[in-house]
C-alpha cells in the first residue's frame, strides 16, 4: 500500500472525479450568480495552496505516530490529521457553488477531484469532525498495537503470528493463532459503527446518499457502471479461481484429513498459510507438483548471498536505475523505518511515503529477510517512483490515475523478479530450464489469482455497511457470507456473537479503501505484458523481466507523470493503447498453469 501524505484514511487527493457532468446534486451552499471561471481558477488555486500546508505536518505527525505508537504521538496526529480532514470536507463543499458555473475542462477536473478526494468526509460540524478523526486514530492504534496472549508472560504481536501461519502446519496451533489474533477487533466494533454513520453525515453534506457512492464514484465513470465492471472483470477470473481452489482443498483434504477439509464444503480459512486466506502462496509446499520441479528460492539465496534488510532495498532501487529512473534521494536512506523496533509499538504494513509532496519519500516496513519481502520492497518503491514522476503536477493531480494503478505499479516491477532477473543479479547460478515453470506459476498463483476475490470481497462488505444494506448486527454474518460467496472459504470454527472480523484485517480499521487492490491485480498483467512487448521479450510473458530496458522505463514514465491529471482510461491507453481493464492478460500469463490444473482435477468434484 501506499500513503501519498497523511491520515490513511482520512483524506487523501488520490481518487478520480465523475465525468464533469455525472452525480450533479443540489449544493447546500446558495450559488452567487456573479461567480465566473476566473472566481473557480482562483478557488482551486487557494485552496491547493491551503491544503499543501496543512499536509505537510499531519503526514510528519502521522509518520511520528506510525513509527512510534505512543498516547502523545497519537494525539498529535489525530489533531493534525482533523485539522486537515475538516478543511478539506469544507473545501470540497464549497467547490459545489461551481457546478453550474462554466468552466474550462482542466478546472473541472479539479473541482470534481477535491469533491471525490474525501475517503471519510467529515461532518460540518466542528465536535462531531473532532470525534470522527479521534476514532480513526483510535481505530488504528488498536490494529497497530494488538496482540494475542497466550498466558500472562506469553504474548505473540501480528508479524510473528503471520510468521507462524506461513510456516507452521499442526492445524491446531493455526487455528489457535487465527483465534487469536480475530480477539483484537471485537472492541472495534462500535467505533467503526460511530465512524461509519459520521462519515455518511459527511457525505450527505457533500450531496452524496453515503459513503459507498463517494468510494464507487471515484473512477472516471457512473459508480453503478464501475460495479458492473468489477463483476465483468470477476466473471473473466472466476473459472481459474474455481480450478486453483479446487486443487488446492484437495491437497489439503490429503495434508490434514478430510475431516479437517471437507470435500464438498468451502476451505477452512486457517490453512491457506495466511492470516485473512488472502494470498497461499505459502501452502505451495502442500500443493506442488509431485514431480521434482527446480524453483528457486529466493529466501535462502539472500541468505546465502548475506542480504541484509538494507541490502534488499539497494537492489530494488538498482532495479528503476536500470530502466532509467533517477536514484532515491539521501534522505530516504536516512528517514525510513527498515526494521521493527524492539523497544517499541508500530504499524509495522508496509506502507510508502511522500512526506512533502516532493521528494521527501520513505518506506515504512518491519523487513522480514524474505523472498516475499524482497518482492513487497519492489512493491513499495514502486509507489516511491510513481510519487515522484507526478510531483510536478498541481497538487490536486498528484495522484494514482485510478486507486488501482498505484498498486499495480509496484507489483508490475515485482512480476520482473524472474529467474533471468535473479541470475543477472548474481542471486541465483542458474536459470531453471521452462519444464519448471509450472512451479512457478503454481507458486504466484497461490498468490496472485487466489487473492482475486479477497481483492473483491472487502469493499463489496464495506459498501454495503457504509450504504446500511448491513447493519452493525450483521456484520460479522454478512463477512463470512461474502468470503463463501466469493473465495469460497469458511470459518474454522464457530464466531462469538461479539465476533468483528473484518476489524482484524488491516484497512478496515484502518478505513483505506480496497478495490484498489483488485483492480491492481488486474492491471499488473496488462502492464507486465505492454512493457515486455516495448522491451523485445520475445519469450513466453512470464519468463520476461524488463530489467535494464531503458525504453520499457520511458514507456512506463510517460505514464506515471500523468499522475491523475487525465482520465485512468487515457493513462492506460499511454502504455497499453486499450483504454478498458482487461483479465485476459492475467489469464494469458498463467495459462500454462490451467491446463495442468484441469488435468489435476479431472477426477475430482470442484465448488462448494
Ligand atoms: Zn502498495
Amino acid at each position: 500500500m501506499y500513503l501519498r501524505n497523511t491520515k490513511i484514511a482520512l483524506f487523501m487527493l488520490t481518487s478520480l472525479g465523475l465525468s464533469a457532468c455525472g452525480n450533479s446534486q443540489s449544493p447546500a451552499l446558495t450559488e452567487e450568480p456573479a461567480l465566473t471561471a476566473e472566481d473557480a481558477k482562483k478557488f482551486i488555486d487557494d485552496a491547493q495552496a491551503e491544503l499543501a500546508a496543512l499536509q505537510l505536518p499531519a503526514a510528519q505527525a502521522e509518520w511520528a505516530y506510525q513509527t512510534y505508537i505512543n498516547q502523545d504521538t497519537a494525539a498529535v496526529t489525530a489533531h493534525l490529521s482533523g485539522k486537515l480532514t475538516a478543511r478539506a470536507s469544507e473545501l470540497a463543499k464549497e467547490s459545489a457553488k461551481f457546478n453550474n458555473v462554466e468552466v474550462d475542462p482542466d478546472t473541472r477536473r479539479k473541482l470534481n477531484l477535491m469533491r471525490n478526494g474525501l475517503v471519510m468526509p467529515a461532518p460540518a460540524d466542528e465536535a462531531k469532525a473532532a470525534r470522527l478523526s479521534q476514532l480513526g486514530s483510535e481505530l488504528g492504534g488498536m490494529y497497530g498495537s494488538g496482540k494475542y496472549c497466550r498466558s500472562e508472560d506469553e504474548c505473540f504481536r501480528l508479524t510473528e503470528m503471520a510468521n507462524i501461519m506461513a510456516t507452521e502446519r499442526d492445524h491446531e496451533l493455526l487455528l489457535e493463532m487465527w483465534e487469536g489474533w480475530r480477539q483484537v477487533s471485537p472492541p472495534m466494533k462500535e467505533l467503526f459503527a460511530e465512524q461509519a454513520e459520521l462519515a455518511n453525515e459527511g457525505a450527505k453534506e457533500l450531496g452524496l446518499a453515503d459513503v459507498s457512492e463517494l468510494w464507487r464514484g471515484s473512477y472516471d465513470m457512473p459508480a453503478d457502471a464501475f460495479a458492473a465492471e468489477l463483476d465483468r472483470l470477476w466473471g473473466q477470473v472466476q473459472p481459474f479461481y474455481e480450478a486453483l481452489h479446487c486443487h488446492v482443498r484437495a491437497e489439503l483434504g490429503e495434508q490434514y484429513g478430510e475431516d479437517v477439509v471437507s470435500q464438498d464444503k468451502p476451505i477452512p480459512a486457517h490453512l491457506l498459510g495466511n492470516m485473512w486466506g488472502q494470498t497461499w502462496g505459502n501452502i505451495y509446499d502442500i500443493v506442488k507438483p509431485e514431480e521434482k520441479l527446480d524453483v528457486i528460492d529466493v529466501t535462502a539465496a539472500l541468505a546465502q548471498h548475506d542480504y541484509d534488510e538494507v541490502k534488499m532495498v539497494k537492489q530494488a532501487e538498482s532495479f528503476f536505475s536500470s530502466l532509467g529512473f533517477e536514484p532515491l534521494p539521501e534522505t530516504f536512506w536516512q528517514r525510513s523505518q527498515f526494521s521493527q523496533p524492539a523497544d517499541r509499538d508500530v504499524v509495522c504494513h508496509a506502507s510508502a511515503w511522500n512526506i512533502d509532496s516532493k521528494d521527501d519519500l520513505r518506506i515504512k516496513m518491519c523487513i522480514q529477510k524474505t523472498g516475499e519481502e524482497f518482492a513487497v520492497i519492489h512493491h513499495e518503491l514502486g509507489h516511491n517512483y510513481y510519487q515522484r514522476a507526478y510531483n510536478h503536477l498541481p497538487l490536486l493531480y498528484q495522484g494514482s490515475a485510478n486507486d488501482g494503478f498505484h498498486e499495480a505499479i509496484g507489483d508490475t516491477i515485482a512480476l520482473s523478479i524472474t529467474p533471468k532477473y535473479l541470475k543477472q543479479i548474481g542471486l541465483v547460478d542458474q536459470v531453471p530450464d521452462a519444464s519448471n515453470d509450472i512451479g512457478m506459476l503454481l507458486k504466484l498463483a497461490l498468490d496472485k489469482i487466489a487473492f482475486v476475490p479477497f481483492g473483491l470481497l472487502v469493499d463489496q462488505w464495506r459498501w454495503k455497511v457504509l450504504s446500511g444494506e448491513v447493519t452493525p448486527e450483521q456484520y460479522n454474518t454478512a463477512w463470512w457470507e461474502l468470503r463463501e460467496k466469493y473465495q469460497g472459504l469458511m470459518a474454522p470454527v464457530e464466531r462469538p456473537a461479539d465476533a468483528f472480523d473484518p476489524g482484524a484485517k488491516y484497512h478496515v480499521p484502518a478505513n483505506t479503501p480496497y478495490t484498489r487492490y483488485f483492480l491492481a491485480h488486474i492491471l499488473q498483467f496488462q502492464f507486465h505484458k505492454s512493457l515486455c512487448e516495448i522491451a523485445g521479450d520475445e519469450g513466453p510473458v512470464h519468463r520476461c523481466s524488463i530489467y535494464g530496458s531503458a525504453e520499457a522505463g520511458k514507456a512506463l514514465n510517460d505514464m506515471l507523470e500523468l499522475g491523475q491529471s487525465k482520465t485512468w482510461q487515457e493513462a492506460l491507453q499511454t502504455l497499453t493503447g486499450k483504454d478498458q481493464m482487461d483479465a485476459t492478460a492475467i489469464l494469458d500469463y498463467f495459462a500454462p498453469l490451467k491446463g495442468w490444473l484441469d488435468e489435476q482435477n479431472k477426477d475430482r468434484q470442484c465448488g462448494w
